[in-house]
């Protein structure tokens, strides 16, 4: 998961939302604990004001697993 820098206003939702608590909230700084995240998007759908978003290399992954289930 990616955050893109400077726009989160640290409301606090995807926090409350990550069923793996895998992002971490700290005064003016929002992280997520990659080896905790199962990319579920439960964040990425619920941020007001789309701060985050899959990466790049990871959507590339996602997308060759769902291929090899597929044959
Ligand atoms: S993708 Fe899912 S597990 Fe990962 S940080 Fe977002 S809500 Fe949590
Ligand atoms: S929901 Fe969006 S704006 Fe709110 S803390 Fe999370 S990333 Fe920041």
């Amino acid at each position: 998961m990616d955050i893109i820098p400077n726009k989160c206003d640290f409301c606090g939702v995807c926090v409350g939302v990550c069923p793996e608590d895998a992002i971490e909230l700290k005064e003016a700084e929002i992280k997520i604990i990659e080896p905790l995240c199962t990319n579920c998007a439960k964040c990425v759908w619920c941020c007001p004001i789309e701060v985050l978003v899959f990466r790049k290399d990871k959507i590339q992954e996602l997308k060759k697993e769902v291929l090899n289930n597929s044959i």
